[in-house]
């Protein structure tokens, strides 16, 4: 019998999903198949791959030079795989799938890109991101937490990402500049003893529900010297939109009416010079 026998065709069959991520499975035969589209274990779109998917996955993650796992499905029995793991090197995650919980709970990135990326079940970055961070266009279906999370060196882009459900970034700290532009949060979002410490742009962000900017006397969420960049939000409701403790300029909101925002304990900030 002859070894080759369980492929019924001569022809190689390509990873169909991996012909958008050149590169990612070429030594992977896609030998899994749907709806007459061949896949390789990375990107099968199946509960069911479990030890071999494992393999695989590890293998990518002992990479030295970069972890590419662009477009990868991962299964509801790996929601908890990273978590904790320390990213030694570049890792792509663009494009993937996070069938159940995304659990990156104590996780260590270098740089790290979620473009694209479909978070299913609850995500969890609680993480710790020291370079630059990616999640352009990526959805998240539920609820998303950056509790704790901080992001050290690089810039950070959330550039039209959808928030479909409540959003934290709770004692969140940006240490450099974080891109929000065309970002829509459906659901409330709070920013609650965040530390903004470069430049944010919120330029086009629809906040549908609650947004909620929640400060200490101690750290009052943005940096006074930096740009923030509030121009064209689109607001539902502005008595949903609440500053509390923060510092703010007025420069901060051309464009924009904050007249039905509500503003307590804010520290107007003014120049030197108009003092
Ligand atoms: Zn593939």
């Amino acid at each position: 019998m002859s070894p080759a026998s369980t492929f019924s065709n001569s022809e190689p069959s390509v990873c169909c999903t991996g012909q958008a991520f050149a590169g990612v499975c070429d030594d992977l035969h896609a030998e899994y198949s749907r709806n007459g589209d061949h896949y390789c274990v990375l990107h099968y779109p199946s509960e069911d791959k479990g030890e071999q998917f494992r393999q695989v996955l590890d293998e990518k993650l002992r990479d030295t030079h970069s972890i590419d796992l662009r477009g990868i499905w991962v299964p509801i029995e790996f929601s908890s795989y990273f978590r904790d793991h320390a990213f030694s090197v570049e890792a792509n995650f663009s494009g993937a799938t996070f069938r159940g919980l995304a659990d990156f709970y104590g996780t260590e990135f270098s740089s790290v890109s979620f473009r694209n990326a479909t978070f299913c079940g609850e995500a969890s970055f609680s993480s710790r991101f020291r370079g630059d961070t990616v999640f352009d266009h990526a959805i998240f279906c539920e609820v998303s937490k950056f509790r704790d999370a901080e992001f050290f060196c690089g810039e950070v882009f959330f550039v039209g990402t959808d928030f479909c459900k409540e959003a934290s970034f709770a004692k969140t700290k940006f240490t450099r500049n974080v891109n929000f532009s065309r970002a829509t949060f459906c659901e409330n979002v709070l920013f609650d003893g965040t530390e903004f410490h470069g430049d944010v742009d919120f330029q086009q962000v629809a906040f549908v529900s609650q947004a909620l900017f929640h400060g200490t006397a101690h750290n009052q969420v943005f940096c006074a010297e930096k740009r923030i960049n509030f121009r064209n939000v689109e607001i539902d409701d502005p008595s949903q939109i609440s500053f509390h403790t923060v510092t703010l300029r007025s420069a901060w909101f051309v464009d924009v009416n904050p007249r039905e925002f509500n503003f307590t304990d804010v520290n107007w900030y003014r120049l030197r010079s108009w003092r």
